[in-house]
């Protein structure tokens, strides 16, 4: 996975490096031994070098307008700008690879996949089944992933029934943990997000946890990620998270946020932190 990832990284360095080489050529037609190092322009370009491949290492995949091949993954209706107030992260709780045709059903607004790529499936204006009560008002989006809920903890992984005898290091080794370039993607669509909603007229105050509207979802999506995405979204953008709230299912467990606001994980598990 990481070799890919580096492969990736490479690849697209030297695509810029070509783009950056053909435009020097155009913008000043030079003989090749005119050339040199301490070329200003040249100099110029090496700048452009250093910033442009963490820009384009985020592929970004706009399928918004590809038809879905299951009713699932159809909108549901429109509702209007103003009424989009939050960002719900979710994890997909399974593995769907690097290819963005394969998540084109999940019912959701964006998803990142694991080599940092970034999938638009709707327009916010969508309106989306993905989190039960808060779908009226929130931006869904999936991380794909599966992911323990609390770190190193089997129990708290969730695996499909069939999987039910695995425990202990057994059971995790099942499990299919976010990228830190994922994570990183995941940030950059939020943020895409929020400005996207407040050039039209909207607001988005609030970043919840699949976790808050569902009682079965309690892992979704999960310690890491919400200590990754969640929490600096709250630090960075100063969206507010709703601690020690839920609309129909758990609160945000302390072992997530890490603060001691007296949330038990769950009955099997109580992570509360010490005030
Ligand atoms: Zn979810």
């Amino acid at each position: 996975m990481k070799l890919q990832i580096y492969t990736k990284i490479l690849s697209s360095l030297f695509k810029s490096l070509g783009a950056i080489k053909a435009n020097v050529k155009e913008r000043r037609p030079l003989p090749k031994d005119d050339v040199s190092e301490d070329d200003p322009i040249a100099e110029e370009n090496e700048k452009v070098i250093v910033n442009k491949p963490t820009e384009q290492e985020f592929v970004w995949h706009d399928l918004k307008n590809v038809p879905r091949t299951k009713e699932r993954g159809e909108s549901k209706g429109d509702r209007d700008w103003k009424n989009i107030t939050g960002i719900t992260i979710h994890q997909t709780a399974c593995q769907f690879g690097n290819n963005p045709q394969r998540v084109l059903n999940v019912p959701v607004h964006g998803v990142t996949l694991s080599d940092g790529s970034i999938v638009l499936l709707h327009k916010p204006t969508d309106y989306m089944y993905h989190a039960g009560a808060l779908n009226k008002t929130d931006i869904g989006i999936e991380l794909s992933c599966n992911v323990p809920g609390v770190e190193g903890v089997a129990e708290t992984f969730w695996l499909p029934k069939k999987y039910k005898h695995l425990k202990g290091e057994e059971r995790l080794a099942r499990a299919s943990l976010p990228t830190e370039k994922q994570l990183e993607a995941t940030k950059r669509l939020i943020k895409y997000y929020v400005d996207e909603v407040a050039e039209n007229g909207g607001k988005i105050k609030y970043i919840h946890a699949h976790r808050q509207s569902s009682k079965s979802r309690v892992a979704d999506p999960g310690e890491q990620i919400w200590k990754a995405v969640g929490e600096w979204a709250v630090e960075e953008l100063g969206l507010d998270p709703h601690y020690g709230w839920t609309k129909g299912g758990l609160p945000l467990p302390d072992v997530w946020t890490g603060k001691a606001n007296g949330v038990r994980y769950s009955s099997k598990y109580d992570g509360r932190l010490k005030k």
